[in-house]
């Protein structure tokens, strides 16, 4: 299963966040799938349309989809020099599929700042200067490989040539393969070569508790904003200390409390979907009196590979997977509404499926 790694540097709330995240946990026993492990943490994935598929279905029972995060612990500074601790961040960096970043701009005096002083962007720099040096040397010991391919006129190592001579420029300059401009084509490259920094990101700036409703005063968001537009990645502000509070309670007493705060959706729960959607994920639904599902997929598959997501023998004896976009259905009001307006599709093997898709799969068994 893809997963999405949480790191930062010492004292900017990794702990706090990650508890939030095992605590507001999934019940693990739909998701056998999920690993067990004590870095990893597994959360239901927050849709609204669950909620109103179960309101028109009315099944006994309504399952959410869930993914995983991952905990990155280790060391940090160094960890390029491949410094026992430090190397096995980098490590850790390279089994995850897209990394949450999380950046302390909280104030406190009471804890200290492994700097000395509250500075984000620094922050973010020190983590990827680390990545930058461990991405360069990768990119070195591939140019030793594709040197002799190029002089023979080999095209794809001349491509290819191009492609890392642009990635050793941009590394040697402190920036990250993510920021840097390559076409299409040299983007399918660049990712083969499996780099920290070609990963998708996102920024997690963690705001102190009296500052959630309003996190646009904070100078420190205004900086990590801009830091992350520059690598067209998105910013979550969260309050880790808040979170893990929210965590705790119950879905009713969760909504209460977000409301005398005066906020619509807890951070930690935009964090979640904004995860979601950065590690290429979408999700398709069952429903069927006895249960109402969210399936997790990642975007571009086929029909049968989704329906095996649901069982193996499903992909094995694949016929045809009827098809309802949920607009379609809550517009129709039922499933037999939306058949008689013809807006059940029968769908065949070479089918793309679509985020919001409600599928109902046909198979021999
Ligand atoms: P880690 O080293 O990155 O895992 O950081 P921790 O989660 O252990 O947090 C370090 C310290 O900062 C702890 O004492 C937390 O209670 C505190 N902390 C974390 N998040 C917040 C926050 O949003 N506001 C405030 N005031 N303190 C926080």
């Amino acid at each position: 299963a893809l997963t999405a790694g949480i790191v930062g540097l010492p004292n900017v709330g990794k702990s706090t966040l990650f508890n939030a995240i095992t605590q507001a946990g999934a019940e693990s026993a739909n998701y056998p799938f999920c690993t067990i492990d004590p870095n990893v943490g597994i959360v239901e994935v927050p849709d609204d349309r669950l909620n109103k598929l179960t309101e028109l279905v009315k099944p006994k029972k309504t399952i959410p989809t869930a993914f995983e995060f991952t905990d990155i612990a280790g060391i940090v500074q160094g960890a390029s020099k491949g410094e026992g601790l430090g190397n096995q961040f980098l490590s850790h960096i390279r089994q995850v599929d897209a990394i949450c970043h999380v950046v302390r701009c909280f104030v406190d005096e009471n804890i200290t700042h492994v700097s000395g002083i509250i500075d984000p962007i620094d922050d973010i720099e020190i983590i990827n200067l680390e990545l930058i040096l461990a991405d360069l040397e990768s990119v070195t010991k591939r140019f030793q490989r594709v040197e002799k391919l190029a002089r023979q006129k080999d095209k794809a190592a001349l491509a290819e040539y191009d492609v890392l001579m642009k990635l050793k420029d941009g590394l040697e300059n402190d920036q990250s393969a993510r920021a840097l401009d390559f076409t299409e084509d040299q983007w399918k490259v660049v990712k083969q070569l499996h780099l920290l920094t070609s990963k998708p990101i996102l920024y997690v700036a963690n705001v102190s508790e009296d500052e959630i409703v309003d996190p646009e005063g904070n100078e420190y968001v205004q900086k990590v904003k801009n830091f992350a537009a520059n690598e067209n990645a998105e910013v979550i502000v969260v309050c880790a200390k808040i979170e893990s509070e929210i965590a705790e309670l119950e879905h009713d007493e969760k909504e209460m409390f977000l409301e005398e705060l005066g906020i619509n959706e807890s951070g930690l729960d935009q964090l979640i979907k904004a995860s979601y959607q950065l590690l290429g994920l979408a999700t398709y639904f069952t429903a069927g009196e006895q249960e109402v599902r969210a399936w997790t997929f990642q975007e571009g598959i086929k029909a049968p590979q989704a329906a095996g997501i649901i069982h193996t023998d499903f992909e094995r004896g694949f016929i045809r997977a009827e098809t309802v976009s949920y607009h379609d259905l809550v517009e129709a009001g039922a499933m037999a509404q939306a058949k008689e307006k013809g807006n059940v599709r029968l769908e065949g093997k070479e089918y793309i499926v679509r985020d919001g898709d409600v599928i109902h799969f046909r198979f021999n068994v």
